[in-house]
């Protein structure tokens, strides 16, 4: 066996470092062909090739996923693994940056750059090992990697692994979207039952300097929401005539960005509060009118509600934002009537709230064949390589130009990409003997190395698991569909091979700090000694469900 001591695991995981995987680049693949090649040579892939696949990612360039299963003995019971080899980009690193993919190197020069007192202690200790994806997560696709080797090799093992790796993780995540298509097809074709799927992302510390070791029973959602915004354009010689589509944005800013009230709670556990991504005009050029109208979007975290909730969130934002904004003009309008004396004819507009599916719905009236207009736009789009947002955003620009009702407005709407959140239910059986499972682990853990590992409801980082399971299917179809316009055309979400799939998730891996810095690093000795060990016995755990 070749990937099974604490140095060969340590020497792949620097292979895979070594290989430039950034996400949405072209670079992604030459890991995704590592990783096959590598299994490939594997006694087990070269008796059942047909297990290993590469699976298309569509994409503008050649992307891919590989897909392996290692299937011993007669039971049915599968444990789905993920895990993502793309990386963020590397030129954080400055002056440094030629070698963050060599950790080794990278580790004996880091001390060059400026470094937080952490990072510097760290570093002095001489147990970290510095670099690229150290932490996130090449150590984690490494582990995957050694669990086929290991459990291929193992006489007494009986059950199914049918791990992913994919990646985009870092981007649209549609590197996994495509995975679970394959997995839910290979569920059927071998006769699988999956009994839950396990990601090995490193922990994430929950405040600075945390250096606990965590499981997690779940991962937080993601919902990207936006407001489209239309204001009353004027020339500028004219200002009190209308109403500035920056006004209305700057007063959708004042009110949602950090809002509590876009909280979660759940536990001890609580989401961050909304902060804005991008915001914009659409006004290409320099005149002297008044932008016509402008976006921006909001990034939210979810535990528990659904995208309705949210919607009905944003909508109240959206209408105190233009009222606010309406009653501002009207009292300017006011006072300098009484200023200026001037006979000013008095502004009269009628600002409106949609949702996105509202506005479509109110279109299509007026044009029945608004669907075959978009698919249209769409194909027309689609070559200008758009992002999803500023697609999404086009689109609901050209509704507004079909549409006959010009009335100052805000449009909320979903934009790409969408995590669902996911988390463990004690009700339901499969999910308890998960949670199970998670805490004799931990026992094992702190009787064999006395390791403290703390169990979390939510990965706060993001991650592929969102893709295995679907918790409020229903809500989701029903709210988050018709009002992101994408889905289904550009961007598309298998909702029905996650709803096949549909089973508990857990999280545990390598421990390291600060991931997306270039003083990402990893703990040697705990993540390639330890982890390997404990990670096992969950495994065992989770195949005694
Ligand atoms: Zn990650």
């Amino acid at each position: 066996m070749k990937w099974q001591t604490k140095e060969e695991l340590l020497q792949l995981t620097k292979d895979l470092v070594g290989i430039n995987s950034i996400s949405a680049t072209e670079s992604e693949v030459n890991a995704a062909k590592f990783i096959y090649e590598q299994l490939s040579t594997l006694d087990y892939y070269k008796e059942n090739p047909e297990h290993l696949r590469f699976v298309e990612v569509p994409g503008a360039y050649e992307r891919k996923a590989v897909v392996a299963l290692m299937s011993k003995g007669k039971k049915k019971d599968t444990l789905l693994g993920v895990g993502h080899f793309d990386t963020v980009g590397i030129d954080d690193a400055g002056i440094l940056k030629d070698y963050i993919l060599d950790p080794d190197e990278y580790t004996k020069r880091i001390g060059q750059l400026p470094l937080d007192p952490a990072s510097r202690k760290d570093l002095e200790s001489g147990e970290y090992l510095f670099g690229r994806g150290t932490m996130d997560m090449k150590p984690g696709i490494a582990l995957h990697m050694q669990n086929l080797e290991y459990y291929s090799n193992d006489a007494e093992f009986e059950g199914n692994l049918l791990i992913s790796f994919v990646g985009d993780e870092e981007t649209n995540s549609e590197g996994v979207l495509a995975a679970v298509e394959e997995v839910a097809k290979m569920v059927d074709e071998y006769d699988l039952t999956p009994i839950a799927a396990l990601d090995t992302e490193p922990d994430f510390a929950s405040y600075p300097n945390d250096d606990n070791k965590y499981i997690y029973l779940g991962t937080v959602g993601k919902l990207l929401a936006g407001y489209y915004v239309l204001g009353k354009e004027t020339h500028v010689g004219e200002s009190l005539a209308g109403m500035n589509t920056h006004l209305v944005l700057a007063n959708i800013v004042k009110n949602m960005e950090l809002n509590m009230d876009f909280c979660e709670k759940v536990g001890k556990e609580v989401t961050l509060p909304p902060t804005s991504l991008k915001m914009e005009d659409h006004k290409r050029l320099y005149n002297v009118q008044t932008p016509l109208s402008g976006h921006i979007y909001y990034n939210l975290q979810t535990f528990k509600d659904s995208p309705k909730v949210y919607m009905d969130k944003c909508l109240a934002v959206a209408k105190k934002s233009i009222e606010e904004s309406y009653e501002y003009v009207l009292e300017v309008n006011k006072e300098f009537k009484e200023v200026s004396k001037l006979p000013l004819v008095p502004l009269d507009l009628t600002p409106q709230v949609y949702s996105y599916s509202d506005f479509y719905e109110e279109t299509k009236k007026e044009h029945p064949n608004l669907d075959d207009l978009l698919a249209e736009r769409i194909t027309k789009l689609v070559d200008l390589r758009l992002d999803e947002r500023d697609l999404t955003c086009e689109l609901i620009q050209y509704i507004q130009e079909l549409s006959s009702n010009k009335n100052p407005k805000v449009v909320v709407f979903f934009a790409p990409p969408y995590y669902p959140h996911v988390s463990l239910d004690e009700t339901k059986p499969n999910h308890k003997a998960v949670i199970e499972a998670s805490n004799k682990t931990i026992a094992f853990a702190k009787e064999k190395f006395d390791v403290d590992i703390i169990q979390a409801k939510y990965f706060q980082g993001l991650c592929d698991l969102s893709y295995f399971a679907l918790e409020d299917a229903e809500d989701v179809l029903k709210y988050l569909t018709p009002n992101m316009p994408t889905l289904g055309k550009t961007y598309s979400l298998p909702l029905d091979a996650i709803a096949k799939i549909d089973v508990p998730v857990i999280n545990y891996g390598p421990h390291g700090r600060d991931p997306h810095k270039y003083t990402e690093r990893v703990l040697v000795d705990y993540s390639f000694e330890t982890v390997p060990v404990v990670l096992k016995e969950l495994i065992r755990n989770l195949f005694l469900i």
